[in-house]
């Protein structure tokens, strides 16, 4: 099999396989091809991938010769106007939510899996790139707070006084924010936490996390481990604590997620309002429309005093070892579908295999996409 790399764009700064992964891949069986300068944003030269045994060429002739296209985003218009019918891509595409890059898949005959609906099973850990990408989130989130917070982040006893430690807020104790949890108190700040699920109250302590309970809420086992929508009654009630404690906090770091749907609205204006002057807001679910009320995705702005940071991408700014996970989990991927002698075979009967298929010979074949297609 030809597999073919290519280069992001816009700021993106990741690349989906660095040179280390190629050199598996080739051990593999794999023939690898790869854009020129498709890693250039993480710090690995075309040299670097030739020494690995892939070929470097133009962007247009990987996609023409590869028989399998792997990316971090999904294609652009221009890519997806040169794929081939038949030919396979595995790229991060989010298909419950963006619709289009499906249509746009199924229309042009291609074969897509998107990583990032992997089934969450044990089983499926080493591929899952959305905890990957979740725990340099959870930590870049947390350094950024540190270096743009006006106070310090630990307790400081000095001849020039005592320092107070800072207060961090964080709404959601999944990957991003357990990871979020474990780098604040490493940094020696005092760290209170909500999520919706019981689950994670032993996590949250267990790395030293104050858990602030909200009773009542819907914990849906048959979720996979994920949160579920909750009731209007427990929503009114969390927010009166959400608020409660936020204005008291120096620093809230939102990671709320509901797969699938937009993220839960926990941070009301009218909280933000009462916040301290130079306090922060990190929102880690920006891209699916906030956990704050006030947060614009992909911008930073000042209001009333407080800032609030929109990103849900700050694996961008780590892109070497944002970029090292990545390549590993795609590898575990595919290794459920590379025979010994490197030939790909659409391994159906596999769950995980299954589950991560999104669209097949001009059909959305993947049950989850289906019903968010309406289809
Ligand atoms: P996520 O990004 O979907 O959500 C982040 C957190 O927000 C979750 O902990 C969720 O409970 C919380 N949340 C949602 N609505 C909320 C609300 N209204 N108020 C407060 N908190 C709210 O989750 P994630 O980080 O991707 O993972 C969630 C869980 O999935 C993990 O903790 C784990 O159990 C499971 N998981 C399994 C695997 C695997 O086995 N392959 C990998 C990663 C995660």
């Amino acid at each position: 099999m030809i597999l073919g790399i290519l280069k992001e764009s816009g700021k993106e700064r990741r690349v989906a396989l660095l040179p280390e992964s190629v050199a598996v891949l080739v051990k593999m069986n794999i023939n690898v091809i790869a854009e020129q300068n498709a890693g250039a944003g993480a710090f690995a030269s075309d040299a670097d991938y030739v020494s690995a045994g892939a070929t470097m060429l133009p962007g247009a002739d990987v996609i023409s010769k590869a028989d399998m296209i792997v990316k971090i985003n999904p294609p652009t218009d221009e890519e997806v106007k040169l794929m081939k019918e038949g030919q396979v891509l595995l790229a991060v595409l989010n298909p419950l939510l963006h619709h289009d890059i499906v249509k746009k898949l199924v229309q042009g005959g291609i074969t897509g899996f998107s990583l990032d609906v992997i089934p969450r099973t044990s089983r499926a850990q080493a591929m899952d790139i959305l905890s990957s990408m979740a725990t340099v989130n959870g930590y870049k989130a947390v350094l950024t707070a540190a270096n743009s917070l006006p106070k310090f982040f630990p307790m400081f006893m000095t001849a020039a006084g005592t320092i107070t430690p800072a207060k961090v807020l964080i709404i959601g104790a999944g990957v991003a924010g357990l990871q979020a949890i474990a780098t604040a108190r490493k940094l020696g700040a005092v760290v209170e936490v909500f999520d919706v699920r019981a689950a994670v109250k032993e996590e949250v302590t267990g790395i030293g996390g104050k858990f602030i309970e909200v009773e009542g809420a819907i914990d849906d086992k048959s979720a996979g481990g994920y949160a579920v929508e909750q009731s209007e009654e427990f929503k009114k009630k969390q927010a009166a604590a959400v608020h409660d404690h936020a204005i008291r906090s120096d620093v809230v770091i939102c990671t709320a997620q509901i797969p699938g749907k937009k993220a839960p609205v926990l941070l009301k204006k009218e909280t933000v309002d009462q916040m301290k002057p130079g306090s922060l807001i990190i929102d880690l679910a920006a891209s699916t429309g906030g956990n704050c009320e006030l947060t614009k995705d992909d911008e930073t702005i000042v209001y009333n005093q407080v800032t609030i940071i929109g990103n849900s991408a700050f694996a961008i700014d780590m892109p070497s070892d944002a970029s090292k996970m990545f390549g590993k989990n795609v590898i575990n991927f595919l290794k459920l579908m590379i025979t010994p002698e490197g030939v790909f075979t659409l391994n159906w009967n596999d769950d995980i295999v299954k589950g991560t298929f999104v669209t097949h010979n001009k059909e959305v074949v993947n049950e989850r996409v289906k019903s968010a297609l309406n289809l």
